[in-house]
């Protein structure tokens, strides 16, 4: 009787009920939203420190619902990542991003797009991408993949031949979040990348934490020694920037710079 009265207690948990629901809802919300035309992409410009010239732009994916108002990709994605939904959702970014690309703001910059680890354990996307840049004639070096660290560990093998087909198309690719995962060097010297972008947890305190300059110092370091370049992302002060491009960090991302904007409110 008292595991019983344990079990039940779990499931009629309001906490976890209320957090069921709301994952229910935004499944529920996320396969109509492309019909009632409620994803849209917002751009947040890549600065290098030096000039700051903007070499490019990440494309990130904003989701307003008419139920629930604006959610966070942060919770959003994760979610969409479970089924089918994600595969439709990128889909339709890729159209988005290759329309926009003719577009006088973003003419000549590279175009960041976010891959989640599952997706890219698929060759699917390589075949995408090689059909979008044929359709809309994209030059290849336009388009930069970030993938996780975790999606290149998780499956090496997969990871790798997806990795060789992007690099023979001439596509660019960052590993990001970098320093989060589960890093091993041996992977960054075998496996045909562009660029490393460090984790804004890791910039973040950089004014007062000793140990994450360190890191973001040898981040720095490591990348150079292996011909990648290296990108700081959730860069919000001067003095972030100032230690950023006195340590080397070839461009630079955040607040300090601009918000991710829309297409119509850049340039
Ligand atoms: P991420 O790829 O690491 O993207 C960086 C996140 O940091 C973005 O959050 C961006 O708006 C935010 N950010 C940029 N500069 C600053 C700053 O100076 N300070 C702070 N506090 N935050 C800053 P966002 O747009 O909410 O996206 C969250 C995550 O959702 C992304 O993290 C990415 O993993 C995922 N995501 C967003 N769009 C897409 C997408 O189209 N496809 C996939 N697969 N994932 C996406
Ligand atoms: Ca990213
Ligand atoms: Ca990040
Ligand atoms: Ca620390």
């Amino acid at each position: 009787a008292k595991e019983q009265g344990r079990g039940r207690h779990a499931f009629f948990d309001p906490r976890i009920n209320a957090r069921n629901q709301r994952i229910m809802k935004i499944k529920t919300g996320l396969s109509q939203a492309l019909e009632r035309q409620e994803l849209s992409l917002v751009y947040q410009p890549k600065v290098r420190p030096d000039t700051g010239e903007v070499t490019g732009y990440e494309a990130l994916m904003r989701w307003r619902s008419a139920e629930m108002g604006e959610v966070s990709p942060a919770e959003f994605i994760p979610i969409a990542e479970t089924g089918q939904l994600l595969g439709e959702m990128t889909e339709w970014l890729l159209h988005q991003v290759a329309q926009d690309m003719a577009a006088p703001a973003l003419q000549g910059k590279q175009i960041g797009i976010n891959l989640s680890a599952r997706q890219f354990q698929t060759g699917y996307w390589v075949d995408a991408l090689k059909t979008i840049i044929r359709q809309y004639r994209l030059r290849p070096e336009q388009i930069c993949l970030e993938v996780t660290e975790s999606a290149l560990v998780e499956n090496f093998q997969t990871a790798a031949i997806q990795l060789m087909e992007m690099q023979a198309l001439g596509v660019r690719v960052a590993i990001d979040d970098f320093g989060t995962g589960y890093s091993s060097l041996e992977y960054l010297k075998r496996l045909p990348i562009d660029y490393l972008k460090i984790d804004r947890s890791f910039v973040r305190d950089i004014e007062t934490d000793a140990d994450d300059r360190v890191i973001v110092e040898t981040i720095v370091v490591l990348a150079h020694s292996l011909e990648l370049q290296v990108i700081a992302e959730g860069v919000e002060t001067q003095a972030q920037a100032d230690f950023l491009q006195a340590r080397g960090c070839d461009e630079l991302q955040g607040y300090l710079y601009s918000r991710p904007l829309p297409l119509s409110e850049i340039g």
